[in-house]
């Protein structure tokens, strides 16, 4: 009997051990796979962002860089009674670089992508304009679906919790003197531009908020509870982020059934991008009727012909 107790109790110390090793062997495993997969995950990055633009060197001056040497200040001659010791020594710098390290804007190559006037102006060089602003503003925009802003070209700015906030150059930005602004307002304001709807109240560097009471008080604004929108108005959307303008759309197409638009924005994630939503959505903020700036500005460009 007791043989069978000491059996068991010697059965269950083995499998205990062998349980406990196991389990140093999976710890152990499992830190070496934490650690495979966060070098993995880090490596891209380093080799990513190792091309700076700023001219430095990055150095911050350090003992292992061998940027310092220790130096004699002791008078005292070494005899019997005096061996220099380590306060005898004082730590001199005698590195000649720059300290400098490298912030996000060191990365930036502020050459690339630029464009001028003779580039983007080939980009809707195939578009006939009609004379008429709803169709042609459609068109203009329709040209530009999928530019996206540059992502080695940027500015490096600081929000309100004093985060860095990227801004990268844009077409419609170096339109608008206003390179690595935001660039929903002046993109919707370069399509009404090409499309020659000269007479049409632009607000090139405005905000989206100034365009908008700009185009109350000429009163083509309309409250999205009450319209239905057409093709070639403008849609003012929220851009949902503290850190952007809000943002404006050409209204494409309307579709009655559904109820939805679809249209063309502008810096919609850094993107000339259709977008689908309803027409009453939450986001969407108004509408500016291209029917009702024709008849209004169109007439007026008329009145003042007829007039000379
Ligand atoms: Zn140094
Ligand atoms: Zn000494
Ligand atoms: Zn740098």
């Amino acid at each position: 009997m007791n043989r069978t107790v000491a059996k068991v109790i010697k059965n269950y110390i083995q499998r205990y051990k062998q349980k406990k090793l196991w389990y140093k062997v999976v710890s152990c495993l499992s830190a070496i796979v934490v650690f495979v997969t966060v070098y993995a995950l880090i490596l891209p990055a380093i080799t990513l962002e190792d091309k700076t633009y700023c001219g430095y060197e990055g150095h911050v001056h350090s003992v292992e860089n061998g940027c310092y040497e220790n130096q004699l200040v002791c008078n005292l001659p070494e005899d019997e009674e005096h061996t220099h010791e380590e306060g005898c020594y004082k730590q001199v710098l005698i590195c000649e670089k720059i300290e400098h390290n490298h912030s996000t804007s060191c990365y930036s190559d502020l050459n690339a992508d630029v464009e001028t006037a003779d580039k983007w102006e080939k980009t809707f060089k195939g578009v006939e304009l009609t004379g008429k602003w709803d169709e042609d503003i459609v068109a203009i925009a329709a040209s530009q679906i999928g530019y996206t802003e540059s992502e080695k070209n940027f500015i490096v700015l600081e929000n309100e919790s004093e985060e860095e906030v990227i801004k990268g150059y844009s077409r419609y930005g170096a339109w608008g003197d206003n390179p690595y602004g935001d660039w929903s307002v002046m993109f919707a304001n370069f399509c009404l531009y090409y499309a020659k709807a000269d007479t049409f109240p632009l607000n090139i560097n405005g905000t989206s908020t100034e365009w908008m009471n700009q185009l109350k008080e000429c009163e083509i604004w309309k409250n999205k509870e009450d319209y239905k929108p057409e093709s070639g108005d403008l849609v003012f959307l929220d851009s949902k982020k503290e850190d952007t303008d809000n943002l404006v759309g050409i209204v494409e197409s309307y579709n009655e059934e559904k109820q939805e638009i679809y249209s063309i924005v502008g810096d919609m994630d850094n993107q000339v991008q259709e977008y689908l939503c309803a027409s009453k959505d939450d986001g969407v903020i108004g509408y500016c009727s291209m029917a009702l700036a024709m008849d209004k500005f169109m007439i007026v460009k008329v009145e003042k012909r007829s007039m000379k």
